[in-house]
């Protein structure tokens, strides 16, 4: 039987690791934390998912939190102005959306790999180890996330319009969060020139919560974590934040606590897509997986789906290959029926990261007089190729409006 190592035992990792496991692969997987180290760790994500990415991980049976965690039903978007909101508008996903703190989610699911007879060895791959796993296995992924070792992995310059961060990020995970009226939803705040807020429901360690993300314009005032040194000051932060821009989201954190000491986050990143196959310095070749290939900013929510769509694509090439070898034709062409659809996550990824240009003023206002639009934006999440219809250019955008008018 084949034999195939994954190195990392994240989101994507583990969900092929376990993909293969139940096709008779023999599958190795390492990691650089341990179950317990990153079940007692600090939170890596806000993690949210969406119905097609929840299907995926359902079709391997990895879908163990459905009941367990509160659903998202749909998303709210508010632009605050000086006398209240300029926009505000919530509208349903067709399937409701889920986050599982990923402390909770990969031990589960690292003993679910060793359950089907996967082996787990605890480690820190470098590219030394690379060469002997090359050397040893049928095909070797890396599925390493945003670790060093992506960096094997050469930037492709045409698909990575940024070279430097977008967003100054930071997580706050709460419990005792009011929740909106009507139905749950991520509630998107859009501050123009400071950055975005949002916040919904999930599951951590200590049951349901709440998960602030904060998305600072570099250099602006929502740019302002490098100073703060405690969990009790993160939240403060936080919270000075929504006084400060969002009152009626302020509001809402009149009895907010920390999770825990471990659930908070600040960090940046350039997003980025590498080019898929690496050439180790022997030639051996290895094939990159999700994050490792393409790095998102998190201002959509979407690379946690995307892990999972890759995960997906890539079991369904390995499973269609058979018994042929995994050379480096087979490794791009498995990459870019992964990029089939992660390009268009990307790309509207990276248009939300720029300065909202008329068109897109012009639907998201609209959005809120005509439920039609509100319902397609807020779907668009869960399958992004559909905003290169109507909302990525300018002319598509003011035909549809025409359209529904
Ligand atoms: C602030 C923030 C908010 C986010 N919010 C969302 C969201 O709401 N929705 C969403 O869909 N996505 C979100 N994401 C992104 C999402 O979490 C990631 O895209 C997803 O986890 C990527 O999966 P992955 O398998 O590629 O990598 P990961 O899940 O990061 O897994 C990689 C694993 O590899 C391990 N590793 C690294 N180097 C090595 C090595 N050398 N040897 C062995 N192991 C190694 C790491 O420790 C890790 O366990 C967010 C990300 C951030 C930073």
């Amino acid at each position: 039987m084949r034999d195939i190592l994954i190195v990392g035992a994240g989101q994507a990792g583990l969900h092929l690791a376990v993909g293969l496991l139940k096709n008779g692969y023999d599958v190795t997987v390492v990691t650089d934390r341990s179950p317990e180290q990153i079940g007692e760790g600090r939170v890596t994500s806000s993690q949210a998912m969406f119905g097609t990415a929840l299907g995926h991980e359902r079709a391997v049976g990895l879908d163990l939190w459905a009941d367990s965690s509160p659903p998202i039903e749909g998303i709210a978007f508010t632009v605050p102005g000086p006398h209240g909101p300029a926009i505000d508008w919530a509208a349903r996903l067709d399937v409701p959306a889920r986050s599982v703190d990923q402390r909770l989610k990969m031990p589960a699911w690292m003993a679910e790999v060793e359950r089907l007879g996967g082996k787990l060895v605890v480690h820190e791959a470098t590219v030394a180890d690379l060469e002997s796993y090359a050397a040893r296995y049928d095909l070797v992924l890396v599925a390493a996330g945003k670790g060093q070792i992506a960096s094997l992995f050469e930037r492709d310059a045409a698909r990575s319009p940024y070279d430097r961060p977008q967003r100054a990020l930071a997580l706050t995970y709460v419990h005792g969060l009011a929740p909106r009226p009507g139905h749950s939803a991520v509630c998107f705040n859009l501050v123009p020139g400071v950055g975005e807020y949002f916040v919904f429901p999930a599951l951590t360690l200590s049951g349901p919560c709440e998960i602030m993300v904060f998305e600072g314009v570099p250099g602006g005032p929502m740019d302002c974590w490098g100073d703060v040194r405690t969990p009790a000051e993160h939240l403060a932060t936080s919270r000075r934040l929504l006084e400060t821009f969002l009152p009626r989201e302020a509001a809402r954190c009149a009895r907010v606590e920390l999770t825990d000491e471990l659930g908070v986050l600040s960090g940046r990143f350039a997003p980025v897509v590498r080019r898929p196959v690496a050439t180790l310095p022997s030639g051996a070749q290895v094939l990159g997986v999700a994050d490792v290939v393409v790095l998102n900013d998190p201002i959509t929510g979407q690379g946690a789906g995307n892990a999972a769509k890759c995960a997906a694509a890539y079991l369904d090439s390995v499973l269609e290959h058979g018994d042929r070898p995994f050379d480096a034709a087979w490794m791009a062409a498995t990459f870019e029926r992964y990029w089939a659809q992660a390009r268009h996550a990307t790309a509207w990824t990276n248009a939300l990261l720029a300065p909202p240009p008329p068109h897109v003023l012009d639907l998201l206002g609209a959005a809120g007089q005509v439920p039609q639009i509100a319902s397609r934006f807020v779907n668009g999440f869960d399958d992004p190729s559909d905003f290169d219809e109507w909302f990525m250019d300018p002319v598509k955008a003011r035909d549809y409006l025409k359209a529904l008018s």
